[in-house]
């Protein structure tokens, strides 16, 4: 437990833009305290002011480079910065992260850019819904704009990425694994697109395959720009920072970035609900001694596991 009145204020204290209250308030959500879940609570309505920007994309794509050139850039517009990075893969917490830590060194001293890993949580709760928590505290913090990183392509578990408002794909040419996401659909098609490293000779070949797949899909509305960018030296971040500014204002315009929102939220509203009964469904069948009995029948193969599903259900509600 943290010493008595360490937690005075902390409400606040978030909202002064405080960022210890606000790192120490990410950790009570991070840890699934009730604490946690109560500021989150108070503190809601005081959300919804920030501009979300997920960037994703394969590891090595240069993501967090980006991130650091978009903070620089961001800040010499005089926006304060939150920067999140999510990764599902590492069993790391606590930014522990430390290859992507060092790309964002020479922003820690700036109390305009609040900076925060997550990685992978235990049990409780989702690492996503973790991190949705954490993004409102940023929010909530008065940050202008929240960046939230995550690795991965097509990773269900981590669908943080929906929740920004705009979502920005990052490639690296001679790298296929994205392409072929996008082409299977298994990962919906992001509102920018960026290839980086496009100081790579095998560019234009990746835009060119870009441009492919974009072709096959729907013609109205948005269309998902290019852009090519040298992160590591700054290259094309104006061009980036452009067509994200776009991409708010024409969301803003048709009124889909409030549509965008509410989807987002019901299905936020729809995972905790979800995770909750699961939680409550497995402490009760723990519980049962009949469980017991019920999965030796489908262990021996006199019950199919369909059907011992119905009667766990049954059993609950009757
Ligand atoms: P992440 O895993 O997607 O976050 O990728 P990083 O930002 O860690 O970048 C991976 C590597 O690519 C690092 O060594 C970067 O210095 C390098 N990198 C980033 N941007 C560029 C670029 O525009 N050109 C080149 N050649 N390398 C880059």
């Amino acid at each position: 437990m943290p010493p008595a009145g360490k937690d005075e204020r902390l409400t606040e204290r978030v909202l002064e833009g405080d960022r210890r209250a606000l790192a120490r308030a990410i950790s009570l959500v991070e840890d699934d305290d009730p604490r946690g879940w109560s500021l989150v609570r108070e503190l809601y309505p005081h959300t919804g002011k920030a501009r979300m920007i997920g960037l994703t994309g394969a590891p090595g794509a240069g993501k967090s480079t980006l991130v650091g050139a978009l903070t620089k850039l961001e800040r010499e517009r005089d926006n304060t910065v939150g920067v999140l990075s999510i990764d599902p893969s590492s069993p790391f917490t606590h930014g522990a992260l430390l290859g992507d830590r060092i790309r964002l060194t020479e922003h820690f001293l700036d109390p305009g850019v609040f900076i925060r890993s997550m990685a992978n949580r235990g049990a409780l709760g989702g690492l996503s819904e973790a991190a949705l928590q954490a993004a409102l505290l940023m929010d909530a913090s008065g940050r202008d704009l929240v960046l939230l990183e995550t690795v991965g392509v097509g990773q269900a578990e981590v669908d943080i990425i929906d929740h920004a408002d705009t979502v920005v794909l990052v490639l690296m040419p001679g790298s296929g694994d994205s392409i072929q996401a996008l082409k299977a659909g298994v990962m919906e098609i992001p509102d920018v697109i960026v290839v980086n490293k496009a100081d790579h000779p095998m560019t234009e070949t990746m835009v060119r395959e870009v441009r492919s797949v974009l072709a096959l899909g729907p013609r109205d509305g948005w269309m998902p720009p290019i852009v090519k960018t040298q992160a590591v030296h700054g290259i094309g971040i104006d061009e980036l920072i452009e067509k994200l500014d776009e991409h708010q204002a024409f969301i803003e315009a048709e009124g889909t970035l409030a549509e965008r929102r509410r989807r987002n939220l019901r299905s936020e509203v729809l995972s905790i609900a979800t995770g909750r009964m699961r939680r409550e469904l497995e402490e009760a069948i723990e519980a049962d001694p009949a469980f017991g009995d019920l999965l030796d029948q489908v262990v021996s193969r006199k019950l199919d596991p369909a059907s011992a599903a119905t009667e766990i259900l049954g059993r609950r509600q009757g």
